[in-house]
């Protein structure tokens, strides 16, 4: 698996320089911009460290990983690192029960690009992502069909758009992971 690595800088917005407690759980995002790159995604949060921190609009956002939709896979923090891309006001009960009361703290975040506003992922995304997720399952012992989960699943977001509409494809990503 080819992994390209184009660590974010530090910065408040999205590379805080937090070590993660210890990797509990993957979540699984849609970039939700049709079309884009993994590499435009990487560099959109790179430059959120632009923003004025006395911005109260400003926006904080980050993932491990961007995969593109030809598979592709771009690393934007080191493992471990935080990354905040679950965030929330509120979480699912069942989320607070498996990462505690800041998922983030906790979740190795995998942003996925998609070609069309349907969210659907290409055959090469999905597979790259899978094999991500397993080798990262490995990597932290975690066990694919209790330790990945959707945003929507930790939040309530409607992230990835694709597996909220399609739960049964999540099932499958799930199992492919294993
Ligand atoms: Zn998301």
């Amino acid at each position: 698996m080819d992994i390209q690595k184009l660590l974010l800088t530090q910065n408040m917005f999205s590379r805080p320089g937090k070590k993660l407690e210890s990797a509990k759980g993957i979540a699984i995002h849609w970039v939700a911009n049709a079309g884009s790159s993994a590499a435009a995604n990487r560099n959109y949060f790179e430059s959120l460290k632009n923003q004025s921190p006395n911005d109260p609009a400003a926006r904080y956002a980050s993932a491990h990983f961007v995969i593109g939709i030809e598979g592709d896979i771009v690393q934007c923090l080191p493992l471990d690192e935080m990354a905040y891309h679950a965030g929330a006001k509120t979480y699912k009960p069942e989320a607070i029960t498996a990462f505690g009361h800041y998922p983030n703290n906790c979740a190795i975040g995998v942003e996925l690009c998609h070609p069309d506003a349907s969210g659907k992922f290409t055959g090469d995304t999905f597979a790259a992502a899978s094999a991500l997720a397993r080798g990262l399952c490995d990597k932290f012992a975690l066990r694919p069909a209790e330790n990945i989960w959707t945003h929507h699943q930790i939040t309530g977001k409607n992230c990835p758009k694709r597996f909220v509409d399609h739960p049964d494809e999540f099932e499958t990503f799930k199992a492919c992971c294993d």
